[in-house]
């Protein structure tokens, strides 16, 4: 069974990855030169370097986090390295009245908006779940509430452009994942919402697409403190991860699966052998590492 799995995994992968890779696709640098996108905890991790990549391709950028300081650190790499213009609002996604003032702040410089993407999330501890009602409730807020307030502020100004709206999710977001039940929960809750949303939109002929970004473990600052010493498997490489990111919502995706091999065929075996998918899922964990709070 383990040699099985050690065969069958990797070549899975491996047909999905040539799959996705393989699909026609014409990205191109340009194609988001001069675009308006508000990009959301843009302040460290995979946002920051989202940040970067457009500001080379030359988009006008509207960043948002809680901290001032590192928002205006970031503004200033970003106009360095080429963007069109770069401007920040600081604040926080808790505040229910905070992403309106992010999207007015876009609609008052620009006037419009063609990229919106949604990655901020709050914090949550990594550690079996205690029992802690109003931090499921604070994360909602923070991590699904918002990214629905966002797009409902945003909706007019995309439909106008018609733009794109990327939400960027987590595997954990499509399977369960041990020690992450409250974060898990908000992830999931982002596919029902955007993927309904979709279809209304293609009934009612809105020409604004979304992409779901399911991401694997990237080599965030944040993600492998919190993380590294109970996960077996080598995160992916931040940057890459938001190229990938910015070129899926581009191309107008429905669904970014990165990295590939490692995303696309858990996705798949939680379809056909979903108690196999989850015995794997706890075998890359090195729970006695973990220690119970
Ligand atoms: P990160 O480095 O922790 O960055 C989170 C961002 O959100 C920061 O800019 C942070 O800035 C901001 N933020 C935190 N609390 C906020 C609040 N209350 N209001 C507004 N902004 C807030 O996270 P990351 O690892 O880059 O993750 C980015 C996205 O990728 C998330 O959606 C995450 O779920 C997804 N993802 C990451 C991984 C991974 O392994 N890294 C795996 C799967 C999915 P401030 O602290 O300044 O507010």
């Amino acid at each position: 069974m383990g040699l099985l799995l050690k065969i069958f995994i990797p070549l899975l992968g491996l047909a999905l990855a040539l799959y996705f890779y393989s699909a026609p696709e014409n990205f191109n640098e340009e194609m988001l030169r001069g675009k308006r996108v508000i990009v959301t905890g843009a302040s460290s991790g995979i946002g920051e370097q989202v940040a970067y990549h457009l500001a080379r391709m030359e988009a006008h950028l509207l960043l948002t986090a809680r901290t001032e300081a590192k928002l205006q650190k970031v503004v200033e790499r970003c106009l360095e390295l080429g963007a069109a213009s770069a401007r920040y609002v600081s604040g926080s996604m808790e505040d229910t009245t905070f992403p309106a003032v992010v999207v007015r702040e876009a609609e008052n410089t620009w006037g419009g908006l063609d990229m919106l993407i949604l990655n901020h999330i709050g914090y949550s501890y990594f550690n079996y779940f205690n029992g802690d009602v109003g931090h499921v409730r604070k994360l909602l807020e923070t991590n699904f509430l918002s990214y629905v307030a966002m797009t409902v502020s945003a909706l007019p100004m995309l439909k106008e452009s018609e733009g794109s709206i990327v939400v960027v999710s987590s595997m954990a977001g499509k399977m369960g994942s041990p020690f992450a039940a409250s974060y898990s929960a908000t992830k999931f809750a982002l596919e029902g919402f955007f993927s309904s949303l979709r279809h209304e939109f293609i009934i009612d002929n809105v020409n604004v697409s979304i992409t779901l970004c399911i991401l694997g473990y990237i080599n965030t600052e944040n993600a492998v403190r919190a993380i590294s010493h109970v996960i077996r498997s080598t995160p992916a490489p931040k940057e890459e991860c938001a190229l990938e990111i910015i070129r899926s919502g581009a191309l107008r995706q429905r669904e970014l699966h990165y990295p590939p091999w490692v995303v696309g065929s858990m996705v798949l075996l939680r379809n056909i052998a979903p108690d196999l998918l989850d015995s794997l899922i706890r075998s890359n964990y090195e729970v006695e590492n973990l220690r119970r709070t």
